[in-house]
């Protein structure tokens, strides 16, 4: 006889949706010519610029992430200009491609799979090549599970004329992120990823130098126009119909994020499960794909030696409901990936880890049933010691 099987996401994006955001998404809609609609764009550019630390600019735009990748880019650059892309995986290549795509003379840095590109390797690219007009890189690179040093790579950008663009669509609301207090000109979220929204909304938050690019880059621009959204969403509107149910649902998103203590308690939360899912892989047999990088959006695993990690993503798909994801790239068929950004408990984390055991036993990995799980308990009372701290 069958069991219960329940639904659940694990995906790096698309993450779970947080229930303020169900109701949201099942009201009647708005129109966005309205006053009611104007007070709701305002307050998700308010609640954005604190999730981002930052008092600059917030843009809200109707697209996937890599549309606000695009708009970044396209917006700060001229054709012809000369850009430097970050390269540690699959987002970081896209990144070139889409300088590539606008004609840009694009230099990479690469760092392998699993790795980041060092502060000091980019401070040394900008010194041989000071026509670099910006250095493109992810917060967290959602293909390996490593983190950028965006804070130290700031540091390198800020004492020159060279932009800092930074991916954080799966770094935000997971890892630390001070826009203002550390000198990043642009950064580009996605909805749904730890703001545990559906997709279709990427934000741009844009320093005042970046403007100045913005104002005078070349760039055949029409949809994208930062110019032009900038006004109209001074004004609680936007340049074309937005999203308006996403941005109702944003605006439930963002109260539920203060709700539990505001983006600082929802990066700890991510951290606390990673490094739960860390422990728990080290007793498993299944090495970290960014050992020595790892940020905490995500964790990036190898199945254990002699399993195939599409066997292992099937099986808690059939036998549990869960989905994680696998690679992508070079990494495809390689690897498990299990996000911590957004809308995840202990519980869920704990139970999937259980999960997990079961399918490897299955499959043939001999290790001692719970031994991941007393890892990934001890990791939680050695990081919360008590009860409420
Ligand atoms: C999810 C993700 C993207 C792409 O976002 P889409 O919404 O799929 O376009 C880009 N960069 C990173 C780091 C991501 O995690």
């Amino acid at each position: 006889m069958r069991l219960i099987t329940k639904r659940r996401l694990f995906t790096p994006g698309p993450t779970p949706l947080h229930p303020a955001v169900q109701e949201a998404l099942a009201r009647p809609i708005l129109h966005h010519r309205t006053d009611e609609f104007r007070s709701v764009m305002k307050e998700c550019r308010l609640g954005l610029q604190k999730f981002l630390k930052t008092t600059g600019e917030v843009l809200v735009l109707a697209c996937s992430g890599s549309g606000g990748m695009e708009a970044a880019l396209a917006n700060v650059l001229s054709p012809g200009d000369t850009m430097l892309a970050l390269v540690a995986g699959a987002f970081g290549e896209r990144w070139a491609a889409i300088g590539k795509a606008y004609g840009m003379d694009v230099r990479v840095l690469e760092a392998p799979w699993g790795e980041a590109v060092s502060p000091e390797t980019v401070a040394q690219a900008l010194d041989r090549d000071p026509n670099i007009r910006a250095v493109f890189v992810q917060l967290s690179e959602s293909s390996t599970g490593a983190a950028h040093d965006v804070e130290g790579i700031a540091r390198v950008t800020n004492g020159r004329e060279t932009l800092l663009v930074v991916d954080a669509i799966s770094g935000a609301g997971a890892m630390p992120l001070d826009t203002d207090a550390w000198g990043v000109d642009v950064v580009v979220v996605g909805s749904q990823k730890a703001l545990a929204l559906p997709p279709g909304l990427a934000f741009l938050a844009l320093s005042r130098r970046s403007w100045d690019r913005i104002e005078s880059a070349r760039n055949p621009r029409f949809y994208f126009d930062l110019r032009r959204e900038r006004k109209s969403q001074a004004a609680g509107e936007s340049a074309f119909t937005p999203a308006i149910s996403l941005v109702v649902a944003l605006r439930a998103a963002l109260l539920a994020v203060e709700e539990m203590g505001g983006v600082d308690a929802l990066v700890n939360n991510a951290a606390v499960l990673a490094e739960a899912t860390r422990a728990a892989a080290g007793a498993l047999r299944m090495p970290l794909v960014a050992p020595r990088h790892h940020g905490n959006a995500l964790t990036a695993l190898y199945p254990p030696e002699g399993l195939d990690s599409g066997a292992i993503v099937k099986a808690l798909k059939s036998e549990f409901g869960s989905t994680v994801a696998g690679g992508q790239g070079g990494l495809k068929g390689k690897i498990l990936r299990v996000a911590h950004l957004g809308y995840y408990d202990a519980t869920d984390i704990l139970g999937l880890l259980s999960t997990l055991e079961i399918a490897l036993s299955r499959l043939g990995h001999r290790f001692e049933l719970g031994s991941s799980l007393a890892a990934a308990e001890a990791a939680y009372l050695r990081q919360r010691p008590d009860a409420r701290s």
